[in-house]
């Protein structure tokens, strides 16, 4: 009965898959808010270096990972793949369900797969800081880690619910030496006017970015990292599917369907691309997202352009969302929280090659209890998406008396997210249906793109 499957660390990706070359049609072009052309690539270099801005737009579908980079991965890569040996017995299930876990990093997730190159290659392009924003504050950590790893400053706006939910976060940040505000804030022009305008607002990650990119827009030392939703971040997180296939091939196994929760995309791509890739191939493999119902963007948002973040600073994309200025509810899953999508998670979707579904916070809290009593693992509440549609998928299965070989992304561990669940222990955890009044409002906002 083999549980862990361990890539010996030679075995570590040395290139990532980028899969803009195999989509099924051109990529949409990214609008510049100040103009409504397309941007240009003088713009975004004053945000990002270089390297990130080629690796955006590349067609090139192998890119190597410089080995200071594949260096820092191996503090904690290759990551283990488990069968979930117990989980399938408590469920009684025919089905096999394997689960990748990003929680070993430093951080907790997946997220310094990218934290890391992407302060690497500012670095390299001579910055001295970065500044970001975070929801949950799984992103400020990882990049707060990426940059006491490559010496340089780091800036992060929290958006101010998490700020005050996640003391420990906050406080990760500050150990690995970053400046950490509540957003909005009053830093910057984006962060006054929304103060202004409501003195108790929460914050919202779109809010949050709009500060940050000010920041790096208007100091030329900084530039701006963002932890989903680019092309880039998504391709940066292939390691983790690139492995799978590796880990899957040491066992004789190859999954039917593989899921991953979805924000803004990256953990979700970073598993499936690579799968994708061989789907094209001839290997059949569904993907499916899953998204908290609270903030269903991809089953139930629209596929158009929108702005990235509420101060309509950022640039404009082709995605589903829920409208720029959706201000969704407290739930827990922060890091779920953004009303927009990955442009290349949408696109696989708008063309039927992904499946995505929506689910309640207590289902997936119920679901990562399960798991957590039968696989030891605490899952983050984002994770705990995945966790629930896989028992769901492997329910199915059971109903169905069919074998079935389920692959998760367990995105990271939830030790730092035990406030959650307290509330959900102690019964104070509500179930919220999207606002479908408010997500028609948000809509009527969207920014009119004539090509
Ligand atoms: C940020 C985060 C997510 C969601 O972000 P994606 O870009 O959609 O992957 C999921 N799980 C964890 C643990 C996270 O920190």
């Amino acid at each position: 009965m083999q549980t862990k499957i361990i890539l010996p660390e030679d075995k570590l990706p040395t290139q990532w898959y980028n899969i803009i070359p195999d989509l099924p049609g051109p990529l949409a072009p990214v609008i510049s808010p100040r103009t409504g052309e397309p941007v240009t690539p003088e713009e975004l270099l004053a945000i990002f270096p270089p390297a990130i801005l080629e690796q955006e737009m590349s067609n090139q579908r192998w890119i190597d990972i410089p080995e200071q980079v594949r260096d820092i991965y191996t503090m904690w890569r290759p990551s283990p793949m488990f069968r979930a040996h117990r989980l399938e017995k408590a469920l009684g299930t025919p089905a096999k369900i394997y689960y990748k876990y990003e929680g070993v990093s430093p951080a907790g997730s997946h997220k310094p797969n990218s934290a890391i190159p992407q302060a690497f290659y500012n670095k390299q392009a001579g910055i001295k800081r970065l500044a970001t924003e975070t929801g949950a504050g799984q992103w400020g950590s990882s990049l707060s880690l990426a940059c006491s790893l490559f010496g340089l400053e780091c800036t992060v706006y929290m958006v101010k619910v998490s700020y005050f939910q996640k003391p420990y976060r906050k406080s990760m940040m500050q150990m690995w030496g970053a400046t950490v505000y509540p957003s909005p804030s009053e830093m910057t022009e984006a962060g006054r006017a929304a103060l202004a305008e409501n003195p108790d607002s929460n914050g919202s990650l779109g809010l949050a970015i709009s500060e940050a990119v000010e920041d790096a827009a208007t100091h030329n030392d900084t530039n701006y990292a963002l932890g989903s939703v680019l092309n880039h971040v998504c391709m940066h997180q292939t390691v983790i599917g690139l492995e799978a296939l590796e880990q899957f091939k040491m066992v004789g196994d190859y999954p039917d369907v593989v899921i991953a929760c979805c924000g803004g995309g990256s953990n979700f791509a970073g598993l499936a691309f690579p799968f994708l890739s061989e789907k094209a191939n001839g290997k059949k493999v569904r993907c499916l997202a899953v998204e908290p119902a609270s903030c269903p963007t991809l089953t139930k948002g629209v596929y158009d352009f929108d702005y990235g973040d509420t101060a309509k600073l950022g640039p404009i994309a082709k995605m589903y969302t829920l409208g720029h200025d959706f201000m969704p509810p407290g739930i827990h899953a922060g890091g779920l929280r953004y009303h927009g999508e990955s442009p290349l998670v949408s696109q696989l979707y708008a063309a039927g090659l992904i499946e995505a579904r929506s689910l309640m916070q207590t289902a997936c809290f119920e679901g990562a209890l399960l798991f957590a009593k039968n696989e030891g693992i605490v899952p983050a509440p984002e994770s705990s998406h995945a966790v629930r549609a896989a028992i769901d998928e492997a329910l199915l299965a059971k109903e169905e008396g069919k074998e079935r070989t389920i692959l998760f992304n367990l995105s990271g561990h939830g030790f730092m997210d035990m406030t959650a669940y307290d509330n959900y222990l102690a019964g104070n955890l509500e179930d919220y249906e999207y606002p479908a009044e408010m997500v028609q409002e948000s809509l009527k906002h969207l920014p009119k793109v004539k090509l």
